[in-house]
């Protein structure tokens, strides 16, 4: 079995950390991760102060898929998210979207039962399992695994899950790719700044595209494909997600004119994460379309 433990962890996604391992186009692998603040937090007493803030938002990796030349898609299909059976979630003072109404951090531990959240005595609900943090390395310089961008990274969108398959560009050779940032639950917009943390392993599929021409990042799963972009900017976001949807359907032939009305009529322009670097939105359109 190819495995990458979470022994091997990066703290910013770039051409110049050494492969972990490497795997020919069409292998599976698993890899295994931390939470996103490297398993340091073990009881709701611990505290913000006593943090490694160097070790914040860790991905296991990078993997090195053998063909994959600057130019290519690398496809990743999630084939499974196990997650372990107690998460963290943080709020407080200068997180989020509330941050301002806070004069302090709070930290809450929750248990993970028969796949539901134990959020308190009355309230339980589903698990929702995601990865926060996946992508590949920029053609220069390094991004922090905290920033989402064209290359992946925080994207913290809740579609990055069982069944799906995110497609991202191959910006050096090798994609270099790596992961981390599990959640157990998130909802979209992420608004006090974490979903609940988990640690756990994902298992993958990797392929190399070739000639593949793909707006990334994007997702595609059984019935709907969406496209993901990333500003310091929301609105701005929008429109480059909506960009990226147009470009996708006029690549398959559509004319810009019935794409943008397609959009209009039949998809959905939602909110990954508001509270990252770089916030995320996506669009989504059902696969039955997309003609
Ligand atoms: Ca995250």
């Amino acid at each position: 079995m190819n495995i990458i433990t979470k022994d091997n962890v990066i703290y910013a996604m770039s051409a110049a950390n050494a492969p972990a391992l490497r795997v020919a186009s069409g292998s599976r692998v698993v890899f295994e991760t931390c939470d996103a603040f490297s398993d340091q937090i073990t009881s709701e007493t611990d505290t913000f102060e006593g943090l490694d803030w160097n070790r914040i938002n860790p991905a296991t990796g990078p993997l090195y898929v053998e063909g994959a030349e600057v130019g290519d898609v690398l496809s990743v299909t999630i084939e499974k998210i196990e997650i372990a059976d107690v998460g963290v979630a943080v709020c407080g003072k200068d997180m989020g979207v509330l941050g301002h109404m806070f004069d302090k951090a709070h930290i809450k531990i929750m248990p993970i039962v028969d796949g539901k959240v134990i959020f308190s005595d009355k309230i339980s609900f589903p698990v929702n399992k995601m990865i926060g943090v996946i992508g590949v390395a920029p053609a220069e310089g390094a991004i922090s695994c905290g920033v989402p961008c064209h290359h992946g990274g925080n994207l913290d969108c809740k579609k990055i899950t069982e069944g799906i398959t995110l497609m991202l560009p191959v910006n050096v050779p090798g994609a270099l790719l790596a992961m981390g940032d599990l959640h157990a639950a998130m909802g979209d917009g992420e608004i006090g700044v974490s979903g609940l943390e988990v640690a756990g392993r994902v298992t993958v599929t990797v392929d190399v595209l070739k000639n593949a021409g793909l707006p990334t990042p994007m997702l595609r799963n059984d019935t709907h494909i969406m496209t993901l972009a990333s500003h310091e900017d929301l609105d701005v976001a929008v429109v480059m997600a909506t960009e990226n949807m147009a470009k996708y359907l006029v690549s398959q032939g559509m004319t810009l004119a019935d794409a943008t009305m397609l959009i209009s009529l039949a998809g959905d322009v939602r909110i990954c994460q508001v509270v990252d670097p770089k916030m995320t939105a996506r669009v989504e359109i059902l696969l039955d379309l997309v003609k």
